[in-house]
């Protein structure tokens, strides 16, 4: 009897042009032999891996996915630089016609060869490709002076022009440059350039950068670069501030959307909030991003998303953003409020009826999470109830005070449990 593939082997086999595990199996082989793949960039996986891979099993999924996601531009990438070399990419003046991926490796490799295929700096082709405009290439490596005096010699329409000037394969407008141009910052950190390389990027500037990429970007903006314009797979300047997660990650997202970036612009496979959620989950140092898009509203993309944002928060921050992201990530309608149970229930929680438990068993393990929510409502609901007994009856007080010491004894109890 023929098992029942796993729907993402089958993504995987179409992907790569393979009619069975056992050829995707040498295809891979022969990428990861190739590419030499840079410490830290990936979990080597195998044969095994992907035959005993559940897709329940998200989090293992995401690390095999990443790596099919770079094994796949890894292949790609060659070609695609001896075409370009080939034939140079010209400029155009509006949002470029969304490339549609056929999967999420997909998406995810191609997110990755975007940038590595025709800038300096990249894994692939580390001196980039020269057909970049010199405006560019000054805000790329955060020269500030040469940027403003290319601007200032500008007329006002020329200036709009440029504002929308789309460049390089990726067809990135300005807003681009300065956010993927940081990683110039940071050369000596690329474990992936050689000596040589490093030595042929600083050519490009004399080595005297001024890496004012900050700056450059709140001027585009100031100016009136579009902070939602986007790159060929539909992702904006937002969605690569979190691919470039350097020191000055803070400063670019607040600008961003100080200037309008919409952090609900929706992207081929999830959300930014997902992806900055993922992104950073390790990394302490960047979790106020989080609290920015929440004050910005960013929000889930769908049910799925949400469970996984969740998930994610419950295993891998601190309990503040648990809570704190259960606000935009709801249950649905008469679901056990446990992240990862799927029971409908008519059981409301004893203390603030507001959220459903399908049993006592589920409420206690969900009892860390839901307890400042539950407080919360608790005295939202007290404070209705007194501005109403006050208003017009003092003889319910006696109910009030009983709900009150009601949710006392409630915390106390789950506490003991
Ligand atoms: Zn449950
Ligand atoms: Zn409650």
């Amino acid at each position: 009897m023929a098992i029942a593939l796993d729907p993402a082997i089958v993504e995987w086999l179409k992907l790569f042009n393979c009619s069975s595990c056992e050829e995707l199996y040498s295809k891979l082989e022969k990428i990861q032999t190739e590419h030499k793949p840079v410490e830290g960039e990936h979990v080597p996986f195998s044969l095994h891996d992907i035959k005993h891979l559940s897709v329940s099993d998200s989090e293992r999924g995401g690390i095999i996915l990443c790596d099919i996601g770079i094994y796949w531009s890894a292949d790609k990438a060659a070609e695609l630089i001896k075409d370009l070399r080939q034939n140079p990419q010209k400029e155009s003046f509006e949002n470029p016609v969304v490339y549609q991926c056929s999967s999420k490796a997909e998406y995810f490799g191609r997110t990755t060869l975007i940038s590595d295929v025709d800038l300096p700096g990249s894994k692939y082709n580390p001196v980039g490709h020269g057909y970049y405009s010199d405006l560019f290439f000054h805000m790329f490596f955060g020269n500030y002076s040469d940027f403003i005096e290319h601007i200032k010699k500008l007329s006002e329409q020329d200036l709009k022009k440029t504002l929308n000037t789309r460049e390089g394969y990726p067809q990135f407008s300005p807003l681009f440059a300065p956010i993927i141009g940081r990683r110039m910052i940071h050369i000596e950190r690329m474990s992936w350039l050689t000596e040589q390389n490093k030595r042929d990027i600083r050519m490009m500037y004399h080595g005297s950068n001024e890496n004012k990429q900050v700056k450059i970007l709140e001027k585009l903006l100031k100016l009136g670069a579009d902070p939602n314009a986007h790159d060929i797979i539909g992702n904006t300047p937002l969605y690569h501030a979190a691919y470039f997660r350097y020191d000055d990650a803070e400063k670019i997202v607040s600008t961003l959307l100080r200037y309008g970036a919409n952090p609900n612009h929706s992207i081929q496979y999830g959300s930014i909030l997902r992806l900055f959620c993922n992104f950073i989950a390790t990394l302490p140092e960047y979790w106020n991003i989080i609290d920015l898009l929440l004050s910005y509203n960013a929000k889930p993309r769908d049910y799925e998303e949400a469970m996984f944002i969740r998930y994610l928060m419950e295993t891998k921050y601190p309990l503040e953003y648990a809570v704190k992201l259960r606000e935009v990530c709801t249950k649905k309608k008469n679901e056990c409020e446990r992240t990862e149970c799927e029971v409908s229930t008519m059981k409301k929680c004893g203390a603030c009826s507001f959220v459903v438990y399908c049993t006592p068993a589920c409420q206690k393990l969900d009892w860390k999470f839901h307890k400042p929510t539950c407080k919360k409502k608790r005295v939202e609901k007290a404070s209705e109830n007194s501005a109403w007994i006050s208003y017009f009856d003092v003889r319910n007080m006696n109910s009030f005070l009983l709900s009150s010491i009601f949710g006392i004894l409630f915390e106390i109890f789950m506490q003991e449990l």
